[in-house]
């Protein structure tokens, strides 16, 4: 079946009652019918839970600004605006707001197949619902959206806020601009990732470089007259993968595999086969396990670029580190890992992909990455969510809320 789609526009005429008769199921409906692929401005979706969170008593606050493309992306931060008088001022004396617990979740999705026509009508078929985004992560926004419009939040005790950010896809841009602004600190926060329900409190880091390696060029019948930059950038890359090799002592149990991971995914050099190279590049990821500096593989590279100079003065490297986002680990006795173990029923993990718990931490929280659906099939044509777990998640959340904040 397909899930017709209401969006902000019967609310807007009726008010909050038409929000509060509204399943989990037919918010994911309406939030997989706006699309909001990376590439597009996230304004309409964003309107959409700013009309939905001011009619259950939020108060919203956007947070606008223009990519690199002149396209318009929005941060949006909703907290519950009546514990003024159960509790100290939020305004903390630095003036950013104090939350006791906050629900993290990405507006934007990955592209997709203009083949799959349903991609934004929300479609269920055995238990399973379908859509872009669908699993990544509107389930959660929708869990969240659902759970606290079943709380009274005038009765909350301690503030709550839900966040949504822009651009989670490209890099947790959004998140990462929302550290930077510290509009609000938090004590703690789910953030939304598909984890089949699973509580993740670690998370490895993710850098990412390029190196370009110089040589000179020459007929190659007369390599002497040359320095080949292939050449150069093999021993390069030699030399890092024994510094891979000796990454893997540095052992975070939990992790698989439990180390630092080093990749060169891309490397072009060249120009024909009797040319000695006058360049190579090729791009180094690495995955930083909690506690190693992001920048420790860099240091351990460009000291193997140091020893090569001694035996070829002429050696010449230049890196362009265009990305670093951090590792992050919550400790195991945080009390929101063990309310979500026992109220998931699942041991906390960790989790290799990248996301926007990193910037929770830097606004002060013990951040637990979780959300319905499989992260295996989000990003894929025809991702989906079991209806089950998103059912769950508005459980969990719930009680999260209650627990924390009432
Ligand atoms: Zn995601």
């Amino acid at each position: 079946m397909t899930y017709t789609v209401r969006q902000s526009l019967t609310a807007l005429c009726c008010g909050t009652a038409a929000f509060l008769k509204m399943t989990v199921e037919q918010t994911l409906a309406d939030l997989v019918a706006i699309d909001s692929v990376s590439s597009r401005s996230n304004a309409d979706i964003i309107s959409y839970l700013q009309t939905r969170c001011a009619a259950f008593g939020f108060e919203t606050k956007t947070l606008s600004h223009i990519d690199e493309s002149g396209i318009e992306k929005i941060n949006l931060v909703a907290l519950t605006s009546r514990q003024e008088s159960k509790s100290p001022s939020p305004l903390s004396s630095a003036g950013a707001l104090q939350i006791e617990l906050a629900l993290v979740g990405h507006t934007d999705t990955v592209p997709y197949d203009p083949n799959w026509t349903d991609a934004l009508t929300l479609t269920e078929k055995d238990g399973r619902l379908f859509g872009r985004g669908a699993c990544d992560t509107k389930a959660f926004i929708a869990a969240a959206l659902t759970a606290t419009e079943t709380i009274d939040l005038s009765k909350l005790n301690k503030p709550l806020a839900l966040v949504f950010t822009s651009d989670e896809e490209i890099g947790c841009l959004g998140a990462k601009r929302l550290a930077d602004a510290k509009p609000l600190t938090a004590r703690h926060a789910i953030v939304g990732e598909p984890t089949s329900l699973q509580p993740m409190r670690a998370g490895k880091g993710y850098c990412l470089a390029e190196l370009t390696v110089r040589g000179r060029e020459a007929h190659s019948a007369y390599p002497q007259l040359g320095a080949s930059a292939i050449f150069r950038a093999a021993r390069l890359i030699e030399r890092i993968e024994r510094i891979a090799d000796a990454l893997k002592s540095d052992r975070r149990e939990g992790f698989d595999p439990p180390y630092t991971t080093l990749n060169v995914g891309i490397i072009k050099g060249g120009t024909a086969k009797n040319i000695v190279a006058g360049e190579c590049r090729f791009t180094l990821e690495w995955r930083t396990i909690p506690g190693q500096a992001s920048d420790h593989v860099l240091d351990l590279v460009r000291q193997s670029i140091d020893e090569l100079k001694k035996g070829d003065p002429e050696f010449l490297c230049e890196i362009d580190a265009n990305r670093f986002d951090e590792s992050f680990a919550t400790r195991a006795d945080s009390p929101l890992v063990e309310f979500l173990e026992r109220a998931s029923g699942r041991p906390s993990g960790t989790v290799a992909f990248g996301t926007e718990a990193p910037s929770m931490i830097s606004l002060g929280a013990d951040a637990v990455v979780f959300g319905p659906g499989d992260i295996r099939v989000a990003h894929r044509t025809g991702e989906f969510v079991p209806l089950r777990q998103l059912n769950q998640c508005v459980q969990v959340l719930r009680q999260a809320i209650e627990k924390f904040c009432g």
